[in-house]
This record gives structure tokens, C-alpha cells and sequence, in this order.
């Protein structure tokens, strides 16, 4: 049996507790130093000099051995590479600008701050305690100088957002289906820094997008992948509901609520191939759910002869516009298998349904109906994609992640709006300590 580390708060510094399912990084991290919002805009965006963004050095640093640690960059996620040409990004910006909100900058400052933290992901099985926490607090402290260079152009310029896999999800849902639509090319987007795991239409042509969709979907996931990996590595399972609520249900209630995300928990990645699993779900149901809104638009949903249309009729049409889209794009990338498809989709909507739950919970509200109508219309799309993507059957990944999302939903289900009030609480209080209180030991682990 392999022993797997873990930090925690207590450990952070000293010693490492000892548990069984992945290694957890925790920020530790107090950012005293930017809590003024004042103090922020006072500081010019001193760290930003031309194309050499700090997070881009800092991961030049760790690639070129000056760091030798194992770790994984996604590079596609929230900041961009330096070599790309502005022509290049000019021309990806084109239909792409801010969504602008009515925000609390230091909540819009925090934002920021977990895309770009994301980008990092520590593989728990090369590193050395010490060295990895040490180069996480680095990576974090580099990442709020982003945070804080980017909340100031964010307010002053009209610059987009350093958001690589939107136009790389976007792009491929055009290859998919500009023959049909060509119109699709000109279809403006406008990015939201406000968490959430769905994307909407604003004024019947613009698509607003949830710049950190993929910072939440990769820790969900990811935590997914470390449970579904150690427990098929270790041939039982053993389902830890804390371990799963710890790192999933935060960042769905961060979805709702203006929970301070500076101490969200960090998980490490079980191994090499968790990182790159979870990271090729996650592509694929980004463009699901872009694809779907494009639909709307594309379907011409927002049209007045589309009045007669029902609004579960437009889902429907729209979620088999996303399957057809995400189903175009991998029988052109051979990264991908139908049953990755299948996986994603299936996962994804279970985080859907999470998240909308977790929502109602935060509300205050009960869950009334199960299975609800969402869920319904959404099993049904289960077999449209085994349907169109042939498959005949799944992998044992699939069918462990899954086991844990259902228990993750029988967490909600029996413990509800307590422990969405407990989680909030910690977060809230973790303000002033710089520590959680471990609000998932309320949880019958079993
Ligand atoms: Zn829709």
C-alpha cells in the first residue's frame, strides 16, 4: 500500500500527517500585505514589464531545472505564454471583452488571484515535503502580485482577460460547425470573473463566460481523478465523503456566495496521470458548455418564432448541439477517446447539478424534488451521447469518479443547509485566523 502525504494547517512547516487518499496542499498563506484595497490601487502595476509577466518567469524558472520540483503548468489556463505574438492575440481578442460587474474589487482581487493559483498543480509523488510547500508559497505570493497587476488593468483598461482556453474552446467549436453556421466567427463574448460552472446569453447575441470555469471544474475533477486513481490503485474503495466535501463543496459554494477563497484548499495531483486526465475532462467540458450557449444563439432561440418552442425544448436542443460539437472536436484530436466524451459530459453534468444544489442549500431553501426535471432531461442526454459516440461501454475511472459524486450529493442530501452554513462560517472566520476549521468532520466519513 502506498502512503500518501498530506498537509494540513497543523502540519503546515512541521510535519506531515499521514492519510490515504492524495497529498493536499494548503495555501497557508495570510495576504495581509494586499488586504487594502486602497493600498492596491495606490501600487503602480509595477510587477507587469512588457511580455515578461511574473507568473510566466516563475514557471521559465521551475521548467528550466533552476527548480527542481515536479510539477505541471497549464498553460492554457490563466495567464499566457510570453512568446505569443500580439497579432496573434489581437486577432483571438477580437469578439472578447470584459464583462463588467458590479464587484467588490477586493472579491474581483481574490478572483483573480485563484486563476492564476490554479495554474499550478504539484504531483505528490516526485516532490519533497519541504521543497513543495516552499515552492507553492513562492507560486502563491507570484500569483497575487498577478492578481493585484491584473485587478488594476481590469478596472482601467480595456484589455481582455490573460484567459488562454477561451479562445482555444472557442476555436474549436468553429472548426466544428462554421460550415453550417459562419456566422459563429462573430459572435462577441464578454468574460465574467464571477465563479460559476455555466455560461448564459446576454441580449439574445452575446455570450458571457465565467473566466474561472476551469479553475473549479479541474479541482472537481481533479479530486475525482486522486480518489478514482488511489482507490482502483489500492483495490477497495473506500469512499471518504470529507475527503471529497473538503475539496469539491467549497468551490461550488464559492459559486454562489461571496465566500473569501484566499485559503480554498489545494489538492495535489495523485500522479502524472491525474493532471493530464483531469485536465483533458475539463477541455472537453468547457466546450460543451460553450457550445451550448452558442446554440442558443445559433438555434435562434431568442427569436420571436422560436416563442412557441418550450424552454426545455431549447435546452434540449442545445445540449445535443454541445454533444454533436464536443463529438466534432476529438474525432479531429486523437487525445481523446469516445469514452473521455462520455466521462466528461456525465461528470459535468453531475457538477451541474451539484452546484445548483449546493445553491439552494446556501439559500436557506430544502431540495424538494429529486430526481428534478434537470436531472431527468439530463439522463436522458446520457444515453445520446453513449448513442452517438457508439460506445459500448465505460472505464472503471468513469464508474469510481461517479461513485463519488453520488456520494457527494448524499452528503448534501443529508446533511443540507448546516453544513452549507458550517462551510460558509469557516471561510468567513478563516479571514481573520488564516485557518479553516474543519468543518468536514461534521461528515460521517463512511
Ligand atoms: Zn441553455
Amino acid at each position: 500500500m502506498v502512503e500518501r502525504v498530506v498537509w494540513d494547517h497543523e502540519a503546515a512547516g512541521s510535519k506531515p500527517v499521514t492519510r490515504t487518499i492524495g497529498r493536499v496542499f494548503i495555501p497557508y498563506l495570510c495576504y495581509e500585505h494586499a488586504a487594502s484595497i486602497s493600498s492596491l490601487l495606490e501600487t503602480a502595476p509595477w510587477f507587469f514589464s512588457g511580455k515578461q509577466n511574473s507568473c510566466y518567469a516563475f514557471v521559465k524558472n521551475v521548467i528550466s531545472g533552476q527548480m527542481k520540483r515536479k510539477v505541471f503548468f497549464d498553460s492554457d489556463s490563466f495567464f499566457y505564454p510570453s512568446d505569443i505574438g500580439e497579432d496573434y492575440m489581437r486577432e483571438q481578442r477580437k469578439w472578447i471583452s470584459i464583462e463588467r460587474e458590479n464587484q467588490d474589487l477586493f472579491e474581483l482581487f481574490e478572483q483573480y488571484y485563484l486563476g492564476f493559483r490554479t495554474s499550478m498543480i504539484i504531483c505528490e509523488n516526485e516532490n519533497d515535503t519541504e521543497d513543495a510547500l516552499k515552492l507553492l508559497k513562492e507560486w502563491c505570493e507570484t500569483c497575487l502580485l498577478m492578481a493585484k497587476d491584473y485587478v488594476i488593468k481590469h478596472i482601467n483598461s480595456d484589455a481582455s482577460l490573460p484567459v488562454d482556453y477561451l479562445w482555444i474552446a472557442k476555436l474549436a467549436i468553429i472548426d466544428a460547425v462554421k460550415d453550417d453556421y459562419p456566422i459563429i466567427e462573430t459572435i462577441p463574448i464578454k468574460l465574467s470573473m464571477k465563479p460559476t460552472i455555466s455560461a448564459r446569453v446576454k441580449d439574445k447575441n452575446t455570450i458571457v463566460f465565467p473566466a474561472l470555469i476551469r479553475a473549479v471544474l479541474n479541482q472537481c475533477n481533479l479530486v475525482l481523478i486522486n480518489f478514482a486513481l488511489s482507490t482502483i490503485e489500492h483495490k477497495h474503495i473506500q469512499i471518504d465523503r470529507q475527503f471529497l466535501s473538503r475539496f469539491i463543496l467549497p468551490y461550488l459554494l464559492f459559486c454562489h456566495d461571496d465566500l473569501s477563497v484566499r485559503n480554498l484548499p489545494i489538492v495535489g495531483a495523485y500522479s502524472e496521470e491525474a493532471v493530464t486526465t483531469a485536465l483533458s475532462y475539463t477541455n472537453l467540458q468547457v466546450i460543451y458548455i460553450f457550445a451550448h450557449e452558442y446554440a442558443h444563439i445559433l438555434l435562434k432561440h431568442f427569436d420571436d418564432n422560436s416563442a412557441s418552442k418550450t424552454s426545455e425544448t431549447k435546452e434540449n436542443e442545445a445540449d445535443a448541439f454541445a454533444i454533436n460539437a464536443v463529438v466534432e472536436y476529438i474525432s479531429r484530436d486523437n487525445n481523446y477517446t469516445k469514452e473521455d466524451v462520455f466521462t466528461a459530459i456525465r461528470w459535468l453534468y453531475k457538477f451541474q447539478l451539484l452546484e445548483e444544489r449546493v445553491g439552494i442549500l446556501a439559500r436557506g431553501e430544502t431540495i424538494r424534488e429529486v430526481p428534478s426535471e434537470f436531472e431527468k432531461r439530463r439522463s436522458l442526454f446520457q444515453r445520446e451521447i453513449i448513442r452517438r459516440c457508439n460506445i459500448t461501454g465505460t472505464t472503471l475511472l468513469d464508474q469510481v469518479g461517479f461513485v463519488g459524486i453520488v456520494s457527494l450529493q448524499d452528503v448534501l442530501n443529508v446533511y443540507g443547509s448546516p453544513l452549507i452554513e458550517a462551510i460558509f462560517q469557516a471561510f468567513n472566520n478563516s479571514k481573520r485566523t488564516g485557518e479553516v476549521e474543519p468543518w468536514w468532520k461534521m461528515i460521517d466519513p463512511k
